[in-house]
């Protein structure tokens, strides 16, 4: 009897508006759905430790599903997981392999290394469009060139972008009289040991499909409504906090972006559901960069900035990493992304602009620490807002806009609510003083107590200093 090969990656694991379980449903044959997980990987091929513990749970909680519908989730850990596909394609009777389009460097090699058995053997392949909104060979330029500027890009998203009918998954999956065999979740050994996630991470989170469904219901409920006016507030939750299940695939991109519409249709201001929309778009804008640019993983996608002299090894990137600054907004966003797995998108402009632009440390250093560290890890927005805010991507920040992250705290956490959150040994500092502690006398006395850092860096002169070695570096380029 033949069976189709539904291939689930750490960034499609759902069955809801998952067009490759769709499709597998219209071959008409049972379904054999398969992760595989491999057991070593280059530096960005696999998730780092944050998003391997969620990626745990999110596997636990696809299997349930699926066996809610009398399927099962078939696991295999390897070292090289082209060999495992291809010892199922020649042992198993496949008719049919689905998968949602392969975006990423390594899911693309690994299309390569399948092809030729699947020809062999008359497999068919369907690729179906699930992780971005659009088949990222499909905007160009009226040139035919690749897209670079993100205006341009999200115009032209805008006007080609048709959402497809919803898809939920039926209430039986067909299954195959026998199943092949599989490894057991514990096997793939993605919980940390020792166990730190149960302290900080799990006690913010919790990964699956149900999960990413009910973060949406508060969000179109008290989120979005404000979502324009209130998306860069760090003492407010104003954003879906959708990251992770995006990054995941437990939620669709396709679905949020009707489910918007459909608020709007019910009176939310257009101005909040485009902002929303604008930022999946920056999301699209990650992947089709990162598509059409795949070694900007670890190059500059800007050839000249490969000379830029970056700081590759300094003393200050691990008080930056802990959270040991002194520049209370910063180690509050780096404490907040130690404690929960995620920082809200101003703190990460400001974090990777300090150690990029003050401390002039290069950016896959901070990118490294993200990719560790971020339950929402995901390559195409990781590569994506690092090289942006370096300066060094496609329509990037100028070098020379260096965020001020007194100001910025100033301005988008006013009463200092957000840095007495995740730094609550400066629970006592008075209003005026949190944002920059060592500018106060007063206060003096008070952080000596506690113990809180002097700031590794001089903002003020770190500034100038970057500056002037722009200046230098690009006239001699
Ligand atoms: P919302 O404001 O609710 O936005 C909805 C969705 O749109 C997000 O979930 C995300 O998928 C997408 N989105 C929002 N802002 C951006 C953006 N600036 N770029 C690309 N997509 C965006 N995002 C990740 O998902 N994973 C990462 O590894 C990641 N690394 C980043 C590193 C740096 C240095 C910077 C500056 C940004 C990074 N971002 C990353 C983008 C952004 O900070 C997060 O997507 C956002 O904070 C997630 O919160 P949210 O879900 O509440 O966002």
């Amino acid at each position: 009897m033949p069976i189709t090969l539904l291939l689930f990656t750490p960034g499609d694991l759902r069955l809801a508006e998952n067009p490759a379980l769709d499709a597998a449903l219209r071959t008409g044959h049972p379904i054999v759905p398969l992760f595989i997980w491999p057991r070593r990987a280059e530096r960005f091929e696999r998730p780092g430790a944050a998003r391997r513990w969620w990626l745990h749970h999110s596997l636990a909680a696809l299997d349930a599903e699926l066996q809610r519908r009398g399927s099962r989730l078939i696991l295999r850990v390897a070292e090289d997981p082209a060999e495992v596909l291809i010892q199922l394609l020649e042992t198993l009777p496949v008719a049919a392999l689905c998968w949602n389009l392969p975006l990423l460097p390594h899911e693309r090699r690994l299309a390569s290394s399948i092809a030729p058995v699947l020809r062999r053997r008359s497999i068919r392949l369907i690729e179906t469009v699930g992780r971005t909104l659009l088949d990222l060979e499909q905007l160009r330029t009226k040139s035919g060139d690749v897209y670079r500027v993100f205006t341009p890009f999200w115009k032209a998203l805008r006007q080609q972008y048709i959402p497809p009918a919803p898809f939920l998954p039926p209430a039986r999956i067909p299954a195959p009289s026998s199943w092949p065999d599989s490894d057991t979740l514990e096997s793939l050994a993605l919980l940390p040991r020792p166990d730190w996630a149960s302290e900080t991470i799990a006690s913010h989170w919790l990964p699956g499909e149900a999960a990413a469904w009910s973060t949406l219901r508060t969000f179109l409920a008290y989120g979005l409504p404000h979502y324009d006016r209130a998306r860069d507030r760090l003492d407010q939750e104003a954003t879906s906090k959708l990251s992770p299940y995006l990054a995941n695939g437990e939620i669709s991109p396709h679905l949020l972006w009707r489910v918007v519409g459909e608020a709007q249709r019910a009176g939310v201001s257009s101005k909040a559901v485009e902002a929303f929309r604008r930022q999946l778009a920056w999301r699209e804008f990650g992947y089709y960069l990162l598509y059409h640019f795949p070694e900007t993983t670890h190059r500059p996608l800007r050839p000249e900035w490969s000379d830029f002299p970056w700081r590759t090894e300094a003393p200050e990137l691990e008080a930056w990493q802990h959270g040991r600054t002194g520049i209370p907004v910063i180690d509050a966003a780096m404490r907040q992304l130690w404690q929960s797995g995620w920082m809200h998108n101003r703190t990460r402009l400001l974090v990777a602009s300090l150690l990029t632009k003050n401390l002039r440390i290069h950016w896959l250093r901070g990118a490294e620490w993200f990719w560790d560290t971020l339950v929402d890890a995901d390559l195409a927005n990781n590569t994506l807002g690092w090289q942006w805010t370096a300066g060094c991507g496609a329509d990037a920040a100028p070098y020379f806009r260096i965020f001020n992250p007194v100001l910025q705290s100033k301005k988008f956490d006013p009463e200092g609510r957000y840095i007495r959150r995740w730094l609550p040994e400066l629970g006592r500092l008075p209003a005026p003083c949190i944002h920059a502690p060592w500018e106060a006398p007063s206060c003096a006395e008070m952080l000596r107590e506690i113990g809180y850092p002097s700031p590794i860096v001089s903002l003020m002169d770190s500034r100038e200093e970057a500056l002037a070695l722009y200046e230098n570096w690009k006239a001699s380029i």
